[in-house]
């Protein structure tokens, strides 16, 4: 457990929360702010912070339980839809920074915003859809990407970053333009 993590707080019991999901390895509890009506907040019980963080066991085990809370919701809450948000890093908008996964019930009466609630769409070009695949697929997927981090969960979380308010910046082309995707 990380000293100050609220999360972990909440894993042990020491900070109360509407757990409706327990196995050896994760929990699942309801969002405080829910979405909608079921919105369940899924974590590994071992510390991480983010996905690049936890061991792969653990991120195994937690989408294991993703769907099974998934399936629920389907079942006892009526959901028509599932939507499964994950956050990595305060500009991704993680605000706890222990990892988490977001499964939210999706009704068929509030209409169906997807990837547009969270970010708009962007017009790219082939040339800069190919150097940008070009880009990702000589970086490779090194051996480090799936090793069990080496380091032990950091004992001290940091603080929550403050959430930008929505609208507090557009992004146009011109941002892009600025990402270098010549090949070094
Ligand atoms: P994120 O922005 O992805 O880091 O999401 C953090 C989520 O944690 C938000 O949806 C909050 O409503 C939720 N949250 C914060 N504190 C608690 C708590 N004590 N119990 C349940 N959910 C919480
Ligand atoms: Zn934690």
């Amino acid at each position: 457990m990380a000293d100050e993590c609220l999360f972990c707080s909440i894993v042990v019991g020491a900070v109360p929360a509407k757990k409706v999901y327990e196995d050896p390895l994760v929990v699942g509890f309801l969002d405080i702010n829910p979405r909608n009506p079921g919105h369940t907040l899924v974590i590994p019980k071992a510390h991480a912070a983010t996905i690049l963080d936890i061991s792969e066991s653990d991120l195994a085990a937690t989408t294991k339980a993703v769907k099974r809370v998934a399936a629920n919701l389907k079942r006892t809450l009526k959901a028509d839809g599932i939507s499964v948000a994950q956050n990595n890093g305060p500009v991704a908008g993680q605000v706890v920074n222990h990892v988490h996964f977001h499964v939210i019930p999706r009704f068929a009466t509030e209409g169906p915003v997807g990837l547009e609630g969270i970010l708009p769409a962007k017009r790219m070009d082939e040339r800069t859809l190919n150097s940008i695949a070009e880009k990702m697929k000589s970086g490779g997927f090194s051996s480090d990407d799936v090793e069990e981090p080496s380091e032990p969960a950091p004992r001290r979380a940091a603080p929550p970053a403050e959430r930008p308010k929505s609208g507090d910046k557009k992004v146009t082309e011109e941002d892009f333009e600025e990402i270098d995707f010549d090949e070094e």
